[in-house]
């Protein structure tokens, strides 16, 4: 079983006296920023001078400064700017400023795992990864409770580098819920596989495709949608408050016999050896080269799969049906 720490296990009062920058203010750096701030420890923001979370940051109290400036102040740096430009911040505002007293901190392990990133040997590097978008993270501190987070230490030069990370999650509100230990590689590779095979591309392509069955069949596309995409927030739902349990208790007995008897027809022994053969690419670096590549080129395959994907006739479809529920928020 993974080894998991509680409230009991973290000493707050490791961030007294320090200063915590956080890189970015997007989703997870307002919560971080916020968060820390509100348990009282000293916190700036690092953003470039064009930034437009700039005017939300500071309207929200916090105090900001450039990310160079940050980087070189604070005895904590914990990077949330988006995956793809850390290399960039991190060479241009970071690496010039770290030294031995100071400890550089990632909510995911991307940049560190695949090398784009390597500090110096002598800087304690850690990881607090929420578990939660950052609004989440942030409606539950307020509420007074916290979400689950992963900690992680890559590199611990002083000693102290989880007992410090564990601080920092406290700091986040994490220890209210508990913290799990993971290893940046863990981590990194586990979180890939499940957004490509399971909650974004399995996801995806198994609407689409169960869409596509459907109005190919000859049924109309609006129904075809409410069958294969509304309704799957209902059934996630239930198996996020109880696992897939009581996601069957909740379904009726033909949903259930049909889950037993098909689902394994869907996803079948092909679909298994795809999913090793994904985690393989994960494991050997392809997928990481292959994302590093299509940014330095521009990201034009990237922008032409977004617009694709986004002249389905299921896109369509949702559009018009969605303006039907007053109770959803416009996108
Ligand atoms: P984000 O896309 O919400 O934005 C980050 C912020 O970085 C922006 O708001 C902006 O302030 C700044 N920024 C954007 N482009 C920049 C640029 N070119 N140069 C400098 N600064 C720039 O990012 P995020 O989703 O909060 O992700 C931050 C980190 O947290 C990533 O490592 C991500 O993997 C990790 N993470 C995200 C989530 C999540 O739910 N979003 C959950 C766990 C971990
Ligand atoms: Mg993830």
């Amino acid at each position: 079983m993974a080894t998991v720490y509680y409230e009991k296990d973290a000493d707050p009062s490791r961030l007294e006296g320090k200063r915590i920058g956080v890189m970015g203010y997007g989703s997870q750096g307002h919560a971080h920023a916020l968060n820390l701030r509100d348990n009282g420890v000293d916190v700036v923001v690092g953003l470039h001078a064009g930034s437009s979370s700039r005017a939300r940051a500071e309207a929200a109290g916090l105090s900001v400064a450039l990310p160079e400036e940050v980087a070189k102040a604070s005895d904590v740096i914990m990077v949330l700017v988006p995956d793809t430009v850390q290399r960039g911040l991190y060479e241009s505002a970071i690496e010039p400023h770290l030294d031995s007293s100071k400890t550089l901190m990632f909510a995911h392990g991307f940049n560190i795992h695949f090398k784009e990133i390597t500090p110096p040997a002598d800087v304690d590097v850690s990881m607090i990864a929420p578990k939660a978008p950052g609004h989440r993270m942030r409606e539950v501190f307020t509420q007074g409770s916290g979400v689950p987070a992963l900690v992680a230490i890559h590199q611990d030069a002083s000693g102290e580098a989880l007992p410090n990370a564990l601080a920092y999650g406290a700091g986040v509100g994490s220890m209210r819920a508990g913290i799990v230990q993971t290893t940046f590689k863990e981590e990194t590779e586990t979180d890939l596989f499940g957004e490509q095979s399971v909650l974004c591309g399995g996801t995806a392509a198994l609407v689409k495709a169960g869409f596509e069955t459907l109005v190919e069949a000859g049924y109309q596309p609006e129904i075809a949608y409410f069958e294969v995409l509304h309704e799957l927030k209902l059934i996630v739902d239930l198996m996020y408050e109880g696992g897939l349990k009581y996601m069957r208790y909740s379904v009726s007995d033909t949903a259930e016999f049909g889950d037993y008897t098909r689902g394994p027809v869907i996803v079948d022994d092909h679909v298994r050896a795809a999913m090793k053969q994904v985690l393989a690419q994960i494991q050997d670096g392809t997928f990481a080269r292959e994302w590093i590549a299509e940014n330095h080129e521009g990201g034009h395959r990237f922008k032409r799969l977004r617009e694709q994907d986004a002249g389905h006739q299921i896109e369509e479809v949702g559009a018009q049906l969605r303006e039907m529920m007053s109770f959803l928020k416009q996108h």
